[in-house]
């Protein structure tokens, strides 16, 4: 849900939260506490108020009794005795009959009338603790009424002590309360703001450090790394982002040297291209026989150029994701063709090709292309790195390793596989070589592979696309012992 107040900086909005949450609680609890000590100043006034009219109503009692027995006491001495009463209690005192008529009162504004019978006197009767607060009309103001029974002992009649005092001081105490009370909130709320400010920063201050770097990033400048620091998802955060960096780091130095490798690979064919064009413009009328020769190097030249640039193009368009499109396929008619096609190849090197192909296998789900650029760039190589009088087998053949006898099939091969494998007696491949073969641009005797137009790029195209078929490449290779080159795809199942 969006909430459009929001503000928009995640600073902001933190700090907004830290302070709704701090006023809501701290309110809350001020709120709850003032009504609390409200009430508690009422309720001691009144209790105070009420121990005093028990008290005085004590004392009246003989003194009222004798007034009304209009003996020792009369009105002028009872009147004197309940001002000094009032007095000394700083409240009004108003002696109250039964029939709720005023006696009399310390106060002279209230006159002999007869009142209702408010609360505090219902509850008087009953011998509760009884207040009231309302509104007197004598004095004009809000008083805290209570009252006591006034009961002389063995006679039948009886009155009320009502006492009173005004609210008003009992509404500044409160009041002051409450400006206590909102002067420590409003001073917490203000460390709170402080320390919601520093907190907010702290929280995001990482990310500002990694938008920092992912704009630098942006700009063009990507040796960038953050110090995963602040809260753990934010420090985990960080040190991916570390991780895509080396990655994307990675990548481009890898197009780097991509691009930089073809440039040098293109570049000496090309310089030979011109020096024999400016060769055959000089000599050529002159001479056909050093033309004828030329012609035939140039020819060579542009086949290299040609398989080079192919090989880039494949490689490259298999880096962008651009996988062949897969269908069931027997292979066995493919290799037989590419062992025809290359024959002349291979004699022409001196070495013996054979092909040990069952006239049909199991289909694999593969590309038909894709298996001719993989099994001829091997037989090419093989043929290409034996020696006169050697031999190249193009074998093929299916393993279940359930029902396989061979420990390493066991173990390498995935259930039904077909493997097609390029077998010669060449020079084979050193051991510290091995592990690298298969790497665009490598070369194992660079002077050698050039020379036979290899530019270190066939065997890394191999494991691209058997790899972009779910396949995979492996070799097996001594030096003077011949190499063998395995290819193992998974067997078509139409589940
Ligand atoms: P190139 O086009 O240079 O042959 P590859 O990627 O096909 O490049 O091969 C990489 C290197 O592996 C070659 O330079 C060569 O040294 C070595 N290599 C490949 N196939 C064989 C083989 N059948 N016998 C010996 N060495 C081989």
């Amino acid at each position: 849900m969006r909430l459009p107040w929001l503000p928009r900086k995640l600073q902001a909005r933190l700090l907004l939260t830290y302070l709704v949450l701090t006023c809501v609680g701290l309110g809350g609890l001020i709120v709850w506490m003032g009504l609390r000590l409200q009430t508690a100043v009422r309720e001691r006034a009144a209790h105070d108020l009420h121990v005093q009219a028990l008290v005085i109503a004590n004392a009246l009692a003989e003194p009222f009794e004798q007034w009304q027995d209009h003996t020792n006491v009369d009105r002028p001495a009872f009147d004197a005795l309940v001002r000094s009463y009032a007095h000394s209690v700083g409240a009004r005192v108003t002696i109250i009959s039964p029939a709720l008529r005023v006696l009399m009162s310390s106060d002279k504004t209230v006159p002999a009338y007869i009142v209702q019978e408010h609360p505090e006197m219902v509850t008087a009767w009953t011998g509760r603790t009884p207040q009231d607060v309302r509104w007197d009309e004598w004095r004009q103001e809000m008083r805290l009424f209570v009252a006591a029974l006034l009961r002389p002992e063995e006679k039948a009649f009886e009155g009320i002590v009502q006492l009173s005092i005004p609210i008003a001081p009992l509404t500044r105490e409160i009041r002051r309360t409450w400006v206590r009370l909102l002067t420590a909130g409003g001073v917490i709320l203000a460390v709170t703001s402080l320390v919601s400010l520093v907190l907010a920063y702290q929280v995001t201050e990482p990310i500002r450090h990694l938008t920092a770097v992912t704009e630098a990033m942006a700009g063009g400048r990507l040796d960038q790394q953050v110090t995963p620091a602040g809260p753990d998802e934010i420090a985990r955060l960080g040190r991916t982002f570390n991780r895509m960096a080396e990655y994307v780091q990675g990548i481009i130095a890898c197009q780097q040297a991509f691009v930089a490798h073809a440039a040098h690979e293109l570049r000496s064919p090309l310089a030979s291209l011109r020096l024999r064009i400016e060769m055959v413009q000089c000599h050529g009328p002159t001479n056909p026989e050093l033309t004828q020769r030329y012609l035939y190097q140039m020819e060579h030249d542009v086949d290299h150029l040609r398989r080079l640039v192919d090989h880039l193009l494949a490689l490259s368009s298999l880096d962008e994701g651009v996988v062949p499109s897969l269908a069931p396929l027997d292979v066995a008619p493919i290799l037989y063709e590419l062992a025809d096609e290359l024959a002349p190849l291979a004699q022409a090197a001196g070495v013996r090709l054979c092909i040990d192909v069952p006239a049909h296998l199991p289909a694999v789900l593969a590309n038909a292309d894709a298996i001719r650029i993989i099994v001829r760039n091997l037989l090419d190589n093989a043929i290409k790195y034996t020696m006169c009088s050697g031999l190249v087998t193009l074998q093929a053949t299916t393993v279940d390793p359930q029902h396989s006898t061979l420990n390493a099939i066991k173990r390498d091969a995935r259930p039904s596989t077909l493997l097609m494998q390029v077998i010669d007696t060449g020079p084979g491949v050193p051991a510290d070589h091995l592990p690298h073969i298969f790497e665009r641009f490598y070369r194992v005797d660079k002077a050698r592979s050039r020379h036979q137009g290899g530019a270190g790029l066939g065997l890394a195209l191999v494991r691209a696309i058997t790899e972009a078929q779910g396949g995979s490449v492996s070799v097996e290779s001594t030096v003077d012992g011949g190499s063998t080159f395995t290819v193992r795809l998974p067997l078509y199942t139409s589940v």
